[in-house]
């Protein structure tokens, strides 16, 4: 009784509470913006404040972090606009051509501001409650006037987890006041940094790819409302001045005038209160418009005008640091700026919103009726593996991207990614159909085209991602436009007649979706094995890595058919039996050549030294992919730990690997010996070359070296006459920011098996080592290199021709495993994820 009456007062006092004026952010946290890192759920917090209040703004929940931060947005209009809000979206997903139907008459222009896609660029969370805020205040004229006629929407943080991390951290370490000096450690943030999210996955390179889970709520929603224009808001240097549109070159050439055309309009009107205020800023450098997968380039392909906004600052910066001009720059500042040039742009598109809305309602019509992209048509052959066309529909699916199959086959012309050249071939009524002709028409083009124009080779990024590659499948570009006449079947697996006590289970190996499965089963401690020849059974071929699950080592299981079938059927495994273990052609099940597949116990280095993205995609290839425990190490104490309680240690990329000094490679050198398999991935690479009891030796031949110590001087002499102005272009010429390289490939080996003769592999660094004179040479770049795909600079053709990509040196009982490409990139780079199974659960078991 005395409880309810308690809760019941305490109902009413919080009621008595409750707010029913608006506050400013000050007012609402109790302090000044600019005078401490708000917390990620005190900002959501204000917005919730602002959304009770005011019936014209509207705050929206659209996902939850790893971490179970909640991910929200806020539409803000005017009491007439919110009043239409869903009339303003369709008639906006119309012009798109997204939805059917004539849009109204209404012109509503959208602007979608995002910030803090790097958590520790951390003043764009205090700039979006300030532009919040200053949207509605009922004393801002200026801003009432803007939103007759645009929509704005803010996600206040992309990235939660980064966010926190470094409020954390800074709020841990920041001296009172606070300490501007560089020297202090508030400025020093520790491995791995505020930028990344939980997964340590850089967000702002995933918005095409959807990796994480913050991306794929985001595109979601985005795709609910295909905003005009986009702002993706970030932190540079703390030296730099501010960065605004006009984008650098490159820009790719899908990019449409009226989108280079408004993001100059914005540029000046940004520069305007920049000018008025003496600030210094700069436009066209740096800063590109051309891998597809970030928060300015994803929006620009889908129609808007998408733009990056940097301010000098980032994890560097904490509440004040002194710049290189002996001058301080503070959060206030910081968060000032980024407020401004986020009211301009609510201004300058609203001061021309007809115009907005009316080239993006052309821009939707020559994406259905006139896309200016050469190649018109993409088609997917039916034969590739049925769960990559699955995985690869699915994915287009979550970016409105359509597709089907044609109503008739019939014979005709297209590139050829395999061949990588124009060939006639017949096209089925099962082949997969995608044409540009749709509103995603120009990011289609840049996923799929078979060479990207580079109008300017100083990128920032990668310069070639394309998905047939990436996904290693035959298919073809065509010239000519093919309608899709029916919806896409996905293919789905018949197990309908399996014997209920079979003498083996027998399983492809062909993709991941296989490695997934063979993860469940070893977590479920079903024993498997792995062929290393292929077999012929009752009429049916398999390929060396077919999984064998025999009944015989199985029987401890009480429930074993029943587990092994509910499994195959949860992951949609084709399941083929056997009574018997002699085979028609090939080696038997009992033979030596049948290896017995030890569940692994996976141990990876993670920690200081370690590159965090490179560790971040580890951990969640385990976790989130293939769903298999893994234990991390961290590198301080890594020296402690027995090695003896694991069979696979993985080495990620990092820089200056401090921690392998003399005694610790011999202690993996005896590990490995011992049993142990050793994965090391790209430039972790350097810490066991030329060292002893490792095989790997950079790339020398004594005529190589005269011969390139000569074109080094001759090449140096000729550089040394370089204009002081292109020097930015003679070091390109050394490096690779990332194309695609085909890699022959040995495929009678564990490593590759389920991969084909050839793969494609992104290339995103300049090593270069020689092939393994004791061990397999798996996969190598054979002959002269040239990318199938992007830039390379002119150096790095020759360097890397005739390279090691994959080898495995067999050490005692072990072996070591050595990836000069890191076939886990940003975890979107699907055919390499085989590789890298096949080194973790395959490779060295017998
Ligand atoms: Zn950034």
């Amino acid at each position: 009784m005395k409880r309810i009456l308690l809760s019941t007062l305490l109902l009413f006092s919080l009621a008595g509470f409750a707010q029913t004026q608006l506050q400013s952010p000050e007012q609402f946290l109790g302090y000044q913006l600019g005078d401490r890192f708000t917390r990620h759920h005190r900002v959501v917090d204000y917005f919730k404040h602002v959304d009770e209040i005011l019936p014209n703004v509207k705050v929206t929940q659209y996902g939850e972090t790893y971490e179970h931060r909640p991910l929200i947005y806020a539409v803000i209009a005017s009491p007439e606009n919110f009043a239409n809000l869903e009339q303003i979206r369709q008639d906006n997903l119309k012009r798109a051509g997204v939805q059917e139907g004539t849009p109204s008459a209404n012109k509503v222009a959208i602007v979608w501001l995002s910030y803090n896609v790097h958590g520790n660029e951390a003043n764009s969370m205090e700039a979006s409650m300030k532009t919040l805020y200053e949207l509605v205040n009922p004393s801002n004229a200026k801003t009432k006037e803007y939103l007759k006629n645009t929509v704005v929407i803010i996600d206040p943080c992309i990235n939660p987890e980064g966010r926190d991390r470094y409020a954390n951290f800074y709020n841990q370490y920041g001296n009172f006041p606070p300490n501007s000096s560089g020297d202090a450690k508030e400025h020093r943030e520790p491995w791995p940094g505020g930028r990344a999210n939980h997964y340590l996955f850089d967000l702002n390179r995933d918005w095409a790819w959807e990796t994480q889970i913050e991306s794929q709520a985001r595109i979601k929603v985005y795709n609910e409302w295909f905003p005009h224009v986009h702002v993706d808001f970030h932190e540079q240097g703390h030296n730099n001045p501010y960065y605004f549109a006009p984008a650098a070159e490159p820009l790719h050439d899908v990019i449409s005038n009226w989108q280079r055309e408004f993001q100059t309009m914005i540029g000046k009107n940004n520069a305007k209160y920049f000018d008025e205020q003496g600030w210094l800023y700069f436009t066209k450098e740096v800063f590109d418009l051309y891998y597809p997968s970030y928060g300015d380039t994803y929006p620009t392909y889908s129609g808007a005008i998408g733009m990056t906004y940097e301010q000098a600052g980032g994890g560097y910066g904490g509440l004040s640091i002194t710049t290189r001009e002996g001058d301080p720059l503070t959060l206030k500042d910081r968060l000032t700026h980024h407020y401004t040039t986020g009211i301009s742009t609510v201004e300058i598109t609203s001061l021309n919103a007809s115009r907005v809305v009316d080239e993006f309602e052309k821009y939707g019509k020559d994406n259905a009726s006139a896309p200016a992209a050469p190649y018109k048509t993409y088609v997917i052959k039916g034969d590739n593996n049925p769960d990559k066309i699955n995985q690869i529909t699915k994915w287009m699916d979550t970016h409105l991207i359509k597709y089907g199959h044609s109503s008739a086959g019939k014979a005709t012309r297209g590139f050829d990614y395999q061949t990588q050249t124009t060939n006639n071939f017949n096209l089925t009524t099962d082949d997969i159909v995608i044409n540009i002709y749709q509103p995603k028409s120009r990011f289609i083009t840049t996923l799929f085209e078979p060479q990207s124009r580079l109008s300017d080779s100083a990128t920032y990024d990668i310069t070639a991602w394309n998905l047939m590659y990436n996904y290693d499948l035959k298919g073809f570009a065509l010239n000519e436009r093919v309608n899709v006449g029916k919806a896409f079947t996905p293919k789905t697996v018949d197990n309908s007649s399996v014997a209920a006590k079979p003498y083996a289970y027998i399983f492809k190996y062909e993709g991941l979706r296989d490695v997934e499965f063979l993860a469940a089963l070893l977590h479920k401690s079903i024993k498997v094995r792995s062929v290393t020849k292929a077999f012929t059974l009752a009429g049916q071929n398999f390929e060396p890595g077919t999984l064998l699950v025999t009944r015989r080592n199985n029987e401890g299981l009480s429930d074993f058919d029943n587990i092994v079938q509910t499994l195959a059927k949860e992951k949609s495994r084709r399941i083929y039996t056997t009574t018997t273990g002699f085979v028609d052609k090939g080696k038997d099940f009992g033979s030596g050549y049948v290896n017995y597949i030890k569940a692994p116990k996976v141990a990876a280095l993670f920690g200081e030294q370690t590159s965090s993205l490179n560790s971040g995609e580890i951990w969640h290839f385990f976790e989130q992919q293939l769903h298999y425990p893994i234990t991390q190490l961290g590198t301080e104490y890594f020296k402690t730990i027995d090695l003896k309680k694991y069979d696979v240690l993985i080495v990620p990329e990092g820089y200056n690997y401090r921690l392998f000094d003399e005694s610790t490679l011999e202690q993996i050198s005896t590990w490995v010996s011992g049993g142990g398999r050793l994965i090391v991935i790209a430039n972790g690479l350097s810490s066991f070359a030329e060292k002893k009891g490792f095989a790997l030796k950079p790339y020398t031949t004594d005529a190589e070296k005269t011969e390139a110590e000569k074109k080094e001087k001759e090449m140096k002499e000729k550089d040394a006459l370089t204009r002081y102005e292109d020097g930015e272009r003679k070091q390109l010429s050394e490096s690779i920011s990332g194309a695609i390289y085909k890699v022959t490939l040995d495929k009678s080996h564990p490593l590759a098996f389920g991969m084909k003769d050839f793969y494609y592999t992104l290339k995103t660094n300049e090593l270069r080592y020689g092939y393994l004179e004791n061990g397999w040479n798996v996969g190598v770049i054979k002959g002269n290199a040239k990318p199938v795909q992007g830039f390379a600079g002119r150096n790095i053709n020759k360097k890397i021709s005739n390279s090691l990509v994959f080898g495995v040196e067999e050490k005692g009982q072990g072996s070591v495993v050595y990836l000069v490409d890191n076939p886990l990139f940003r975890c979107f780079w699907e055919s390499g994820k085989m590789i890298f199974s096949n080194a973790v659960f395959i490779v060295g078991q017998q």
